[in-house]
């Protein structure tokens, strides 16, 4: 399989092409054509299987058909991530991508000032990568808002919950709007996760590598 062959775009194969990257992982393979159908995703994989490009390519274009404009105080896609170094790796793969199709990408983690946050966040961004606490800070602030998330992706589920996420992963699920797409990421499947994923997805596609 070539990228070319998995319905991508040309900003998004270009920004490959300038990664890069020749070809797509198993994950990517597999994921891509059902997340730019507009299906919901159960992947299963461990960090180092290419699993950040296989949400966020196919959701670049995605943003990109919708044609919404960038959301005031709100994002149209949100990652949520356990850690801030994942947070980062994450906001900095969706830049490489993002760019060339004219996305603003912005990331939000604890450990940072939060008025700086709040500053950033004032004119919304079209992707937003964060930590479940911070996020939720700044949702209490009245900063932000997930009124205008098209996709929703949590990534490394089991970590999250191992970092005692659980609460604030239930609030979240409650605050995004029910139409919207729903890419589910976790490198096992014990029961909570399995609760969680029925929660969040409708009818997802279940992909493992
Ligand atoms: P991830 O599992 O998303 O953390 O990605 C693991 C590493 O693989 C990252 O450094 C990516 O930049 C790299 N990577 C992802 N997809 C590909 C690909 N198709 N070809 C080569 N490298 C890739």
């Amino acid at each position: 399989t070539q990228f070319s062959d998995l319905g991508l775009s040309q900003p998004v194969l270009q920004a490959l092409d300038l990664k890069g990257y020749t070809e797509p992982t198993p994950i990517q393979a597999q994921a891509i054509p059902p997340v730019l159908s507009g299906r919901d995703l159960m992947g299963i994989a461990q960090t180092g299987t290419g699993k950040t490009a296989a949400f966020m390519l196919p959701s670049i274009d995605r943003l990109r058909e919708a044609e919404n404009q960038t959301p005031f105080k709100s994002c149209r896609m949100l990652v949520l991530a356990p850690t801030r170094e994942l947070a980062g790796q994450i906001a900095e793969s969706a830049k490489d991508y993002g760019q060339l199709a004219g996305l603003k990408v912005h990331s939000i983690v604890g450990g940072t000032s939060v008025n700086k946050d709040r500053n950033k966040l004032h004119r919304g961004t079209d992707i937003l990568v964060a930590t479940p606490g911070r996020l939720l800070d700044l949702i209490d602030q009245k900063a932000f808002t997930l009124d205008k998330v098209e996709i929703l992706v949590l990534d490394e589920a089991d970590q999250m919950l191992d970092l005692g996420f659980i609460h604030a992963l239930r609030r979240i699920s409650q605050l995004v709007p029910e139409q919207r797409q729903t890419l589910f990421f976790s490198a096992t499947m014990p029961s909570q996760i399995k609760e969680l994923v029925g929660k969040y997805c409708r009818n997802p596609v279940t992909v493992s590598v």
